[in-house]
């Protein structure tokens, strides 16, 4: 296509409106406008990556055997009302009546629609298994939308919903939903890990979330430089060191420690470090005070602290609460005849004579025990993993990084179908539930999320397979007829070759058609300009790296071709 023929509203100021990098590139390389809050238009280019996404999902989706449906947008509340979700879902379900004063919702997601259809037309076991999804745009009432179409009101999703006869063959769909979604962002040219999205107590890991890492993702998750482990921070399980073996336990004995609270001066006083002191934190859990003991230099991961207790929510105890509940001045509490419920982390069970504080002003406990001094209820993995820590699967280097997530497969089970009353005939005659999985990709998401991974001070620097063309010829031969000719013919030539490919034809400074190349991100650059006269070559320039090679124009659409087929076939 032709610049000069196309809606790209390009600009130099970064809207005020931006928070953040995709949301600015997008707004200045003229891809989206805000309509109003959290809602946009897609223009051209904005329309044409959204759709090499859509292409992408739809032909993995398809060969995964899964068949495209398209829902309504509007769904009336009985379904809602039937699941008990038009109360549950709260003001993020945008309601409203229409003229019969019927009430309905804007669907931000489909499972309701999609558990009637399968009622109303799955009978048998021989209908089974089958797999329905649809491209389409969603509504969600965020109350704080942000971040242009990383979190919109209004987005475009895949979303996928697989109907079973029974849980061996939910995890079969699962699990071919788990490829097709690995082969999607393999495809999309991004660099994603596949995060186990809760702890597995239930047995299994039928929940993953799909996160493409960037610095500015929202989620931390925990990933292996040599496998593929990654997990949510707050997830990840520490792995247990073994002991030091054949240390004595020695005579616990009382030490002065005066005015020393904090585990940095009493190590400091004591001569000793972190890993050889118990600290003892108070944290209130359901509103109850609870001990938790931690090696010195380690964090309490709160997460794993409520699911061992077992309760809705906990917070750190304040100064005041924990005097009030155990009579010890701050910095000198301690396991030791406390009176309070104690739980551990597993590292503590692991180490020998450690130092505790006294319960008692001005002292600490040395050489204090576990099981011998003192009793704890639980011990458990209770501390933050860090990078220090190695591996959970293979004991290979971690790291930690942000993600943004953009897809997420999840096994349902029967709580649709159940609420729902949705039934087939098994083969026994026998009139049972389906059971279900869900299976959502944010679309527009994925357009901004590869923006947040790729980009540089210049620009986007879109991944070949996202990009709206992969190619933009720069015309710089002004009123040179023979440069704009070969301008022309290369233009030709390589959209002959298959490529898709931008001509910029517009009567600008060569400056600005560089700046505007740059910011839209398209991977591969050919510069017609004067430099040809010379050589009779022209110049090609990779975007990623600025990688440039002077060649021919045969040349060139030959190199381009096989430079773009590969990174396509990947
Ligand atoms: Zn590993």
């Amino acid at each position: 296509m032709r610049y000069s023929q196309l809606l790209i509203p390009t600009l130099k100021e970064v809207p005020s409106e931006a928070e953040v990098v995709s949301h600015v590139l997008l707004l200045r390389g003229g891809f989206i406008r805000k309509l109003t809050a959290g809602i946009y238009t897609y223009l051209p280019l904005g329309l044409m990556a959204i759709r090499k996404v859509e292409q992408i999902v739809r032909e993995e989706m398809n060969r995964a055997g899964a068949q495209e449906v398209l829902m309504p947008m509007v769904q009336p509340a009985d379904l809602w009302m039937e699941t008990g979700r038009y109360k549950k879902y709260g003001p993020e379900l945008l309601r409203f009546h229409d003229r019969h004063e019927r009430e309905s919702c804007l669907g931000p997601t489909h499972e309701e629609v999609i558990t009637d259809i399968a009622r109303k037309e799955l009978h048998s076991y021989r209908d089974l298994p089958v797999n329905l999804y649809q491209i389409q745009t969603k509504f969600r009432d965020e109350i704080r939308p942000r971040f242009g179409l990383m979190r919109g009101r209004e987005f475009i999703m895949k979303d996928a919903y697989s109907f079973d006869v029974d849980d061996a063959g939910a995890e079969v769909s699962y699990r071919k939903m788990y490829e097709a979604y690995r082969r999607i962002f393999i495809r999309c040219g991004l660099d994603f890990r596949a995060v186990q999205a809760d702890s597995g107590a239930i047995g299994g890991n039928f929940s993953h979330e799909f996160m493409v890492l960037a610095k500015t993702g929202e989620d931390t998750i925990v990933i292996c430089d040599s496998c593929d482990f990654a997990a949510n921070k707050e997830k990840a399980a520490v792995v247990l060191r073994p002991a030091a073996e054949g240390e004595p336990l020695r005579v616990m004995a009382k030490v002065e420690t005066p005015g020393k609270r904090k585990v940095e001066t009493v190590c400091e006083f004591l001569g000793i470090g972190p890993e050889t002191l118990v600290k003892t934190m108070v944290y209130k859990a359901d509103g109850v005070p609870v001990a938790v003991l931690l090696r010195g230099d380690r964090e309490v991961e709160e997460v794993k602290l409520k699911n061992l207790l077992g309760v809705a929510d906990v917070e750190l105890a304040g100064e005041q609460e924990v005097f009030d509940a155990t009579r010890v001045p701050t910095g000198y509490l301690g396991p030791v005849g406390l009176a309070l419920r104690l739980v551990a982390d597993q590292e503590v069970a692991a180490m020998r004579n450690f130092t505790v504080g006294a319960n008692e002003k001005n002292h600490h406990l040395q050489n204090v025990n576990l099981g011998r001094d003192f009793q704890v209820e639980a011990v458990g993995d209770l501390r933050r993993i860090t990078e220090d820590d190695p591996c959970p699967q293979c004991g290979g280097r971690l790291s930690l990084t942000e993600g943004i997530e953009v897809g997420h497969v999840f096994k349902l089970g029967t709580g649709y179908s159940q609420s729902m009353n949705a039934t087939f005939q098994d083969s026994d005659g026998q009139g049972k539930h389906f059971v279900m999985g869900c299976y959502g990709i944010g679309v527009s998401r994925v357009v901004a999320a590869a923006i947040e991974q790729n980009h540089d001070e210049h620009g986007i620097v879109f991944p070949v397979p996202l990009a709206p063309f992969t190619v933009i010829v720069l015309n710089l031969g002004g009123k040179d007829e023979k440069l704009c000719e070969l301008a022309e013919s290369l233009y030709g030539n390589l959209q002959a070759a298959g490529l898709e490919v931008l001509l910029d034809d517009r009567d600008e400074r060569p400056g600005l058609k560089f700046k505007d190349a740059d910011l839209l991100g398209i991977p591969y650059r050919v510069t017609v300009g004067n430099s040809y006269a010379k050589s009779g070559k022209v110049e090609v320039r990779r975007r990623r790296d600025g990688v440039m090679e002077e060649l021919t124009p045969e040349e060139t659409v030959a190199f381009l071709r096989e430079r773009i087929g590969a990174e396509l076939k990947k």
